[in-house]
């Protein structure tokens, strides 16, 4: 199946054309025939699937063919969690329209709101936003939503995960009834559902990939190597096998500087992102990192989401996660749009646990490995996947008088730390402290624009191959 059979126009088959693309992906092929017909469109799609240009190809095509927009006014609205998102939304937007005279625009929170205003003067096609932000501009005069055709809420669930649900109904209560909506998420949560009931009308649902799953094309192994010399085996593994560009994961934001100075020490140019480093290091490490100047770029886990970079080969697990299905997501960042991936895992002695958690998430035992020059002093034990132990059934209930307090009654009425509800306040300082990603998540909200978002979580495979 072609782009053209998909009933997309000259311009933008030029410019899908020019980029490289030629077979749509399935999440394109579902969404790209629905939108164009101006179907709502509910689709369960990780970064990685394609479904930026699932969204942004149809959209375009539509709006090429309406009227002019008005100074000040927008016609379409992609509302991200993030600002590196809305970025690459953006440019997407800005090279799937290259051949069409549309207007795009990118706004989000943490930089001057002056030169945002300014760009909206004119009116805009399509504006990408965070939702703090646009509401800051909203209340300035300086974006007025009577155009809006069509709304875009990617990645709802990470937006609902860092508590915008407050800004997205404020938003949506701004926006004209009649439009099309179209939302992509990870999952299809309840939490999702309850946002979307009454927002989507007769929606096509899209599921393209099932969740806690690695992409087919990724494969994964893992090395066995002492704490003090995993990062001389990193620079090692980089430099004898010739990598090129690989994105490598650590716990935290120190542990990321330490790991720079030290692949620097070794000869590897490197660099680091992470919530302590500003808009401006960050664009500017990424930047360097896809033009191959630097080969190795460090990243905390919430740093890295929504880093989109085509046909990244290799990511390291330089310390695995707390949190097991960051796994996941980490390694999402590679064998994208089915091309080839490998994911690396440097496990020591103490990480058994978590190693452990991630099998028993991914349904699969990932291959052990030991470099000649790094064998452990302290062997790593074979993790045994944790079995998922059948439900004890129910006991019956005791009289009222005999129960045990409630949570709720323990605590004063107050909520219960490590509840399931989305906690406000919090720096994006916090985020890269994963004691528990749902608590950091929630813990940021609009001033943590800064912090980037993507669930990643396509397919596993059961037998795992191995690099030789
Ligand atoms: P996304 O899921 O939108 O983050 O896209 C993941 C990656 O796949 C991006 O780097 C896109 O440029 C790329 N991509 C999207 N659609 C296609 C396609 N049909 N063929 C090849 N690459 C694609």
């Amino acid at each position: 199946m072609s782009f053209s059979s998909l009933g997309l126009s000259e311009p933008i088959l030029r410019a899908l054309d020019e980029i490289g693309y030629t077979t749509p992906t399935p999440v394109q092929l579902e969404a790209i025939p629905a939108v164009l017909s101006g179907r709502d469109v509910m689709a369960a799609a990780q970064t990685g699937t394609g479904k930026t240009a699932s969204f942004t190809l149809p959209l375009l095509q539509r709006l090429a063919g309406g009227t002019r927009v008005k100074g000040n006014h927008i016609r379409a609205l992609v509302l991200t969690p993030t600002r590196e998102l809305a970025v690459q939304v953006e440019q997407s937007i800005a090279a799937y329209g290259k051949y069409l005279a549309l207007k795009s625009g990118v706004v989000f929170g943490g930089v001057k709101i002056n030169p945002q205003m300014m760009r909206l003067r004119g009116g805009v096609d399509v504006l990408v936003a965070t939702p703090g932000r646009l509401l800051d501009l909203f209340g300035q005069n300086a974006v007025k939503f009577l155009q809006v055709e069509t709304l875009v809420l990617d990645e709802a669930d990470r937006m609902l995960d860092m508590g915008f649900i407050a800004d997205i109904h404020k938003i949506l209560a701004l926006l004209p009834k009649r439009r099309q909506t179209l939302l992509f998420s990870a999952t299809f949560s309840s939490d999702i559902r309850t946002l979307t009931g009454g927002l989507l009308k007769d929606p096509l649902q899209i599921e393209v990939s099932p969740p806690n799953s690695a992409a087919k094309s990724v494969k994964q192994w893992a090395y066995e190597v002492d704490k003090s010399k995993k990062s001389a085996l990193l620079s090692h593994l980089v430099r004898s096998k010739d990598w090129q560009q690989v994105l490598v994961f650590t716990r935290t934001r120190n542990g990321a500087d330490r790991l720079v100075r030290k692949l620097e020490s070794d000869g590897v140019l490197a660099a680091a992102i992470h919530g302590d480093k500003s808009q401006k290091e960050r664009t500017r490490a990424l930047a360097a990192f896809k033009a191959n100047t630097v080969r190795v770029l460090v990243a905390t886990d919430i740093a890295a989401r929504g880093i989109d970079i085509n046909e990244l080969p290799q990511v390291i697990n330089f310390a695995l996660p707390k949190v097991a299905e960051d796994y996941v997501h980490r390694i999402g960042r590679t064998g994208r749009a089915g091309l080839e991936g490998e994911a690396i895992s440097l496990v020591c002695a103490d990480e058994v646990k978590l190693l452990s958690a991630i099998e028993t998430l991914i349904r699969q035992t990932l291959v052990r490995e030991v470099e000649p020059g790094f064998i452990p002093a302290h062997k790593v034990p074979l993790t045994r996947q944790m079995k998922v132990r059948p439900k004890k059934p129910k006991k019956p209930k005791k009289p009222k008088q005999e129960r045990e307090p409630c949570d709720a009654q323990r605590t004063g009425g107050k909520q219960k730390r490590g509840s399931d509800k989305p906690r406000r306040g919090g720096t994006p300082q916090d985020a890269d402290k994963p004691k528990r990603a749902a608590d950091s998540r929630a813990k940021q909200r609009r001033a943590n624009d800064a912090v980037p978002a993507t669930k990643g979580l396509p397919l596993k495979s059961k037998s795992p191959a191995r690099k030789k």
